[in-house]
């Protein structure tokens, strides 16, 4: 009895009196506390000895290739995509000068796209996630608030990467985050109010931290961070942040701006060649900070590209050239139950038509089509058809027996 009250934790000498339990082993004891510890730096040490990269330069798509792929399912934005294809290839390069000796070091470049909702942001991010070789994940902003409001912590963004990831943190460090909605966390107008501003800048600040290159400590499971749940720390200094929002009202601002431009330097932009109808397309850093993002973010976004508004042209494409376009995913359906469907090229032309009516964008082709069809879906399974054509009288029809697109 007298020996076992003597012994001690041979790495901090507390007694078992001390500790909660002492571990023997054959020559020495260790306690609780110190067991733990030992086990947090072996997983340190794992991890930083964990090689950094497994990525080759030669088999990582080019930017071209990159685009290329993107453009069987995106249509046009030729900016942004060009912009996103060589973000994500120089992020590879720059993952793999990691592992070098060199002491050029190149600095990561987050992007900032801005567009209209509904111009195909989160399709160009979830498209060229297919190609990555990195782990992807796209969060929202609007969830993020403050720590200590209700909401989601700033770091929670982190818990999505990470399970990206299946929990691999050096790979997580490498992988890239797409964030949308970004202007919803913008500081409501330009003047910082004397009220808790929770969801504004306190959030920006947050982002900031990560956006630079920070060691955070990522809320495995996500959501609210609470004591007793394990943090795993994360370093972002690696990771590739692009940020999505529609910044609404923003070319009425790139307008206001150019106007003023116009006459102080006649000679940087001719009145003339300025396309009025797509002012987007102008975007400067300038205008992101009226529309209430802190300077610190916009340095830290040093890519900014922007998305065309859709017209008609783009609309009527996007119905049916992308690989799997709404029009191709109806004639599958279809197909399945051995109908050849077809639309009157009329059809397609109204469907567009309404999009724009209805002020509904791309996101509206899909409703205004199976508005059109589940009639048809409902019925012609039973039926002894094998061919349906959907012309413009039948669309019209259907669209107006629906109360959801009676004006
Ligand atoms: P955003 O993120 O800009 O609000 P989305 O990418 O979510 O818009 O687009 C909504 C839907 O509209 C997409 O799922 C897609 O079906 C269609 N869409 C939008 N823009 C395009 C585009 N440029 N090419 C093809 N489809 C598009």
């Amino acid at each position: 009895m007298e020996k076992t009250k003597k012994r001690k934790c041979n790495f901090c000498g507390r007694t078992d009196e001390e500790v909660t339990f002492l571990i023997q082993g054959i020559d020495a004891n260790i306690c609780d506390d110190c067991a733990k510890r030992a086990y947090e730096i072996s997983e340190e040490l794992v991890q930083q000895n964990a090689p950094k990269s497994d990525l080759e330069l030669e088999k990582v798509p080019r930017p071209i290739e990159i685009k290329t792929f993107v453009d069987q399912y995106v249509i046009g934005q030729d900016n942004a995509k060009r912009f996103l294809a060589v973000a994500v290839y120089n992020h590879y390069k720059r993952l793999m000068q990691q592992d070098s000796e060199d002491d050029v070091e190149i600095e990561k470049s987050n992007i900032i796209m801005v567009g209209s909702t509904g111009t195909g942001k989160t399709l160009l991010a979830k498209t060229i996630a297919k190609l990555l070789k990195v782990p992807f994940t796209i969060v929202d902003a609007t969830v993020l608030t403050e720590a200590g409001y209700v909401g989601e912590d700033i770091e929670s963004l982190l818990t999505r990467l990470l399970q990206a990831a299946d929990y691999d943190v050096a790979k997580a460090e490498q992988g890239i985050v797409f964030i949308d909605e970004i202007d919803k966390i913008a500081r409501k107008g330009d003047n910082p109010s004397i009220t808790r501003d929770v969801s504004g800048e306190g959030v920006q600040q947050g982002l900031l931290k990560l956006l630079e290159g920070a060691v955070v400590n990522v809320p495995p499971q996500g959501g609210r961070k609470h004591p007793d749940q394990k943090m795993i720390p994360v370093n972002t200094k690696n990771i590739l942040f692009i940020c999505g929002g529609a910044f609404d009202g923003i070319e009425r601002k790139i307008a206001q701006r150019m106007n003023t431009h116009v006459v102080g330097y006649q000679n940087v932009r001719d009145h003339s060649s300025v396309d009025r109808t797509n002012f987007m397309q102008y975007v400067m850093p300038q205008d992101l900070k009226s529309f209430g993002l802190i300077p610190e973010i916009i340095g830290r976004l040093p890519v900014l590209t922007y998305l065309d508004p859709l017209d008609r042209v783009a609309l009527r494409s996007i119905l049916t050239e992308p690989k799997n376009s709404i029009v191709k995913q109806y004639v599958k359906l279809f197909e399945m139950d051995k109908v050849t469907l077809t639309f009157a090229p009329e059809t397609l032309e109204f469907i567009v038509d309404k999009a724009i009516e209805f002020k509904l964008g791309a996101r509206g082709l899909r409703s205004i089509v199976e508005t059109i069809m589940t009639d048809a879906m409902f019925e012609i399974p039973s039926q002894e058809v094998t061919a349906f054509v959907v012309s413009l009288d039948y669309a019209k029809k259907q669209l107006d027996k629906s109360e959801r697109f009676i004006a």
